[in-house]
């Protein structure tokens, strides 16, 4: 019979670094704003986050969450080893190259409690982010790879306005080439700090307007200790293989009309292919569709009817931690 397990009391907070400096191995419970702090006291990094750093590395994992960057895996391929607790109370390791490992880790909490988790990482490194506003939807469908590979990672987020995007956020490492500035394929670097969300304060959000900041401090786009998102909304993504990204946001503008009332923001991410097996993004670079509706879940439900039928000629794969309608076949 169907079983569920609380995980409310598994609050360890070990971070244990490895002699070759290559890995940490985490309490799965840990969050990424603690894991983040204890990475920095080591000069470490690890290779991407997610928008926000207040959920655990164990849900993170299990549900293949992403953050940006048409180079950048999503964070379960950072998973190098896991420790978990099966059903029968056996302890079970698996590391990166035993069989079926890839089957092991976004396991969606069906394959036991994971206790423990490794992690790759690798040395500090610092982050511009630049806002750009007004990028042509024209523009978009002319230099879709071109935007996106403009940083280490972009975020396009749109309101599905008739003739622009509202904004393009790159984040670029600051030992790599440099980000653009100014100006990105017509659209003008925004003059102040953005929010996500069009009108919302910014003040939660990480550092913009250019300023090198470490990576834990601008790859995400909330910060720790404020509220991410609105705090109020419901959320639904779908990935599928990067080739049809104009394609299917040219599906999702025809449905304009109906997404407007309901949307918060829509975010648009790349994420680059992994082996896991119930990896949203596996064996496919992908572009990730996501969005943050009002919460009114039966309007949106509603909604998700037409907007899984136009992304179905492009293979959509939904977020296994968000709201959507499509069953297990
Ligand atoms: C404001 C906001 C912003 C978000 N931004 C992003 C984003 O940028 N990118 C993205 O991809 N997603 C994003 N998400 C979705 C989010 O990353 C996922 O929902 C993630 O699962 C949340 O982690 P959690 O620690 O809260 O998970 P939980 O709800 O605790 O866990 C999710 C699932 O993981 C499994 N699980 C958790 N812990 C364990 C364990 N120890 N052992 C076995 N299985 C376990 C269980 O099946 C559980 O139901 C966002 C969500 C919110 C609310």
């Amino acid at each position: 019979s169907a079983e569920l397990v609380s995980l409310e009391e598994l609050t360890g907070t070990d971070v244990d670094v490895a002699a070759d400096r290559r890995t940490v191995t985490v309490d799965a419970g840990l969050r990424y704003g603690e894991l983040v702090t204890a990475l920095h006291r080591e000069g470490l990094a690890l290779h991407n986050l997610a928008s926000l750093p207040h959920i655990s590395v164990a849900g993170a994992v299990a549900t293949a969450t992403h953050g940006s960057g048409v180079g950048n895996r999503n964070l379960a391929a950072a998973v190098a080893g896991l420790e978990l607790v099966t059903s029968d109370g056996e302890l079970l390791r698996a590391a990166r190259g035993d069989a079926d490992f890839p089957g092991l880790v976004v396991g969606l909490g069906a394959l036991g409690v994971v206790t423990r988790v490794t992690l790759d990482v690798e040395p500090a490194f610092q982050v511009q982010q630049r806002v750009f506003e007004g990028l042509p939807w024209s523009t978009l469908a002319e230099r879709f790879d071109d935007v996106v590979s403009a940083g280490y990672g972009v975020s396009l987020f749109t309101l599905f306005g008739d003739d622009a995007l509202d904004m393009v956020w790159v984040k670029a490492r600051t030992d790599a080439a440099e980000g653009p500035v100014g100006e990105l394929f017509g659209a003008r670097e925004a003059d102040g700090e953005r929010h996500p969300i069009p009108g919302i304060d910014p003040a939660p959000t990480t550092g913009q307007l250019g300023a090198p900041g470490l990576w834990s401090d601008r790859l995400p786009h909330f910060r720790m200790g404020f509220t991410p998102s609105n705090g109020d909304e419901i959320q639904s993504e779908f990935l599928f293989p990067r080739r049809h990204a104009v394609a299917a946001i040219e599906a999702l503008r025809g449905l304009s009309g109906r997404i407007r009332p309901l949307l918060q923001t829509c975010e648009i991410r790349t994420i680059a292919a992994d082996d896991l097996w119930m990896s949203t993004a596996y064996e496919q670079d992908s572009v990730a569709l996501h969005f943050t509706w009002r919460q009114d879940q039966a309007a949106v439900q509603e909604l998700l009817v037409h907007l899984e039928a136009a992304l179905e000629p492009f293979g959509p794969r939904p977020h296994w931690g968000k709201l959507f309608l499509a069953d297990a076949a």
